[in-house]
């Protein structure tokens, strides 16, 4: 269950602007990781910040109050969420003031809680994960459920993801024997040169377990293979990018999203022309002329249509929701059927008698006007 973003903000549904703004100002304030150093602060903030730029921009909220917290979740993914979101600019107008950080690398706390490029991830953020899932027009027409197959590195259930052996001594430093510090000494054509670091071993902190975790061997994270279930909803496009959250790779503070990129494939009868569907229908000559009851192909099994008498080539006939549901929805759009007047290739002799039977008997009403027709194409060079 992806989290109401109305919730995350304690707004009512219909709050205006500066409802949001003030709840986003203030609840921003409270969690932002330079000032609250609670666990879970930083997930708050992430929150904050993806309810903000999706209520505070109408189109997008529009969208998000169209499809509800979960599908909106699964149709958006975070770069789409924060496009045209620039975090520094709303926090200096705000008036926020976390200058430290932000005059160093003002995107850096940024960057490190979305993770938005993947070159740049650090301190351990999950990165995400691509795959791509084919199915037919068919199947696009209902929602189903995929099992899918990933390897994905998770936390490591051994030690929860710290890398340390459960059990384990906490003991003194061996590299800097406790200290916390090392001495660095270089020889230089100026003389010795000494300098003293932080201990790279325990980070400064002058003990360290004793054991690393065997399960991950200290890396906090194990690859492991899931079968996981993937919904596609009905009426799903080709090229279309779901989002799964969580199920990316764990990078030992949080763990990225699976992205999941689906082709709908191109059907040979039917085709697609958004949520309406174009099947073309060849008919008998005689039975254009005459009227009649034909069977039509949908996605949803045959149907029987009428033709009237006098039918011509290239008409339409809609067959209403017989098309594709619109994305996620229970509304369908049309089956437009394209009426192809089949012209028999070879006659028999007792056809082409009664044919020619039809031909004498209109002899004196149409011919003149095709022969019009015939002359006045030739005039203009259109065959
Ligand atoms: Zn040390
Ligand atoms: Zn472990």
């Amino acid at each position: 269950m992806a989290k109401d973003y109305y919730t995350v903000l304690g707004i009512p549904k219909n709050a205006s602007q500066e409802e949001i703004k003030k709840a986003y100002r203030e609840l921003a304030m409270k969690f932002h990781p330079d000032r609250n150093k609670d666990k879970g602060a930083e997930e708050k903030f992430k929150e904050i910040n993806e309810a903000y730029a999706v209520l505070s921009n109408d189109e997008k909220r529009k969208q998000y109050d169209t499809y509800g917290p979960d599908q909106f979740n699964q149709r958006y993914t975070e770069q789409d969420i924060f496009k045209d979101f620039n975090f520094k600019d709303i926090f200096r107008s705000m008036g926020f003031d976390f200058n430290m950080d932000f005059n160093e690398n003002p995107d850096d706390i940024f960057d490190t809680l979305f993770g938005f490029s993947n070159q740049t991830k650090r301190h351990g953020a999950g990165s995400d994960k691509l795959i791509s899932i084919t199915i037919d027009l068919r199947q696009a027409t209902q929602t189903i459920t995929q099992k899918i197959n990933i390897t994905h590195n998770v936390k490591c259930d051994a030690c929860k993801g710290n890398g340390i052996e459960p059990g384990s001594r906490v003991i003194t430093c061996n590299v800097c024997k406790g200290r916390g510090q090392v001495n660095n000494v270089q020889r230089t054509p100026f003389g010795i040169i000494q300098t003293i670091t932080t201990c790279p071993n325990c980070r400064g902190a002058g003990k360290i377990y004793e054991s690393l975790c065997k399960k991950c061997k200290g890396t906090g994270k194990i690859k492991k293979s899931d079968i996981i279930d993937v919904k596609i909803p009905k009426g799903v496009e080709d090229g279309m990018r779901l989002r799964l959250k969580g199920e990316g790779e764990y990078g030992n503070r949080s763990t990225g999203d699976l992205y999941l990129d689906i082709h709908v494939q191109k059907d040979r009868e039917f085709i697609r022309n958004g949520d309406d569907i174009l099947y073309n229908l060849k008919i008998p000559f005689y039975i254009a002329i005459l009227g009649g009851a034909v069977n039509a192909k949908t996605l949803y099994g045959t149907e029987q249509i009428n033709i009237h008498p006098g039918m011509q080539d290239n008409e339409k006939i809609i067959l209403k929701n017989r098309g594709m549901p619109h994305f996620n929805t229970n509304n369908y759009g049309n089956e437009i059927v394209n009426i192809s007047i089949d012209i028999p290739k070879q006659i028999n002799e007792e056809e082409r008698n009664l044919i020619e039977k039809f031909q004498n008997m209109n002899k004196n009403n149409n011919d003149s006007d095709y022969k019009d027709s015939d002359q006045k194409k030739k005039k203009f060079g259109i065959f």
